[in-house]
């Protein structure tokens, strides 16, 4: 398993989510995972940042490359508007 935001190995969190579609259609299927990192940008609200981290994930360059930095990290806000707007429960931790 990896990290949904940035896509570090081992994820730590379980972000309890409806699905929903990204603004190209794509379907998020239900829970994210987050690592420890990615968490704690979570619970301090800290949309920015968590953002600019996602783009540093290796399947993010191919975006990057695609849309170019600036509008890669507006995908990134806007998938990240999405996500928050589909949780629906308290994250917990998962067993390594
Ligand atoms: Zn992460």
């Amino acid at each position: 398993m990896i990290c949904d935001f940035c896509s570090v190995p081992d994820p730590a969190w379980r972000y309890p989510a409806d699905s929903f579609h990204d603004v190209f259609g794509s379907r998020s299927v239900e829970d994210w995972l987050a690592c420890e990192a990615c968490q704690q940008l979570i619970q301090a609200g800290d949309r920015a940042a968590l953002a600019r981290r996602s783009l540093n994930a290796p399947g993010a360059r191919m975006v990057v490359d695609v849309l170019g930095r600036a509008l890669a990290l507006d995908y990134c806000h806007d998938l990240h508007a999405r996500f928050w707007r589909a949780r629906c429960g308290a994250p917990y931790r998962i067993a390594a």
